[in-house]
């Protein structure tokens, strides 16, 4: 099953979305429309991952953007609330990634408790708490599967902002949308 329609054209971008910011963040970052457009306040929320993997092709003021673990926005909300409330968005394009370092977190437990405490100085009782107490709340499972779950919960959370669930491939640095269906 293909979960993802790549965007090499114009007509690739879902109907719901096209003329919409939706649709011009991925012309910008993939069909290299001209960055020369000038805006005066944020068009849309792009929620992302912190992974340093990624870089988007949008121009100036075009976007807010939180970036963090697995485009993860459950405890963002009062900045979501923020760019739709007084920044004016009705748009938001959630971007997970490919080869996540949110997925299966517990795998990286070991590394996680050594690195705090050779490059940070913790203790090592206190780097097990602490990758404990937190792990569970930034593990995503699965990137795509993430992603949508995200959209789904924030379009019962804001009903009438429209949100695009999408994936970041960090390979060849192309967005695709996710096909909800
Ligand atoms: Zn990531």
């Amino acid at each position: 099953m293909d979960r993802l329609t790549s965007i090499t054209q114009k007509s690739d971008i879902f109907s719901k979305y096209q003329n919409t910011p939706i649709g011009l963040l991925l012309e910008y970052h993939n069909l290299d429309r001209s960055l020369s457009e000038n805006y005066n306040t944020a068009q849309l929320l792009i929620g992302m991952c912190m992974d340093n993997r990624k870089h988007l092709h949008i121009p100036d003021n075009f976007a807010y953007i939180i970036r963090t673990g697995g485009a993860n926005l459950r405890y963002s909300e009062f900045k979501v609330s923020y760019a739709i409330a007084v920044g004016g968005v009705e748009h938001i394009a959630l971007i997970g990634h490919n080869n996540c370092g949110m997925v299966s977190l517990a795998d990286r437990k070991e590394i996680f408790i050594e690195g705090l405490i050779e490059r940070a100085g913790w203790d090592k009782d206190r780097a097990e708490e602490h990758f404990l107490q937190f792990a569970p709340m930034f593990e995503i499972g699965n990137e795509i599967e993430f992603v949508l779950s995200e959209a789904r919960r924030l379009r019962t959370k804001y009903p009438k902002i429209t949100i695009a669930p999408m994936l970041y491939n960090v390979d060849d640095n192309k967005l695709s949308l996710i096909n909800e269906d």
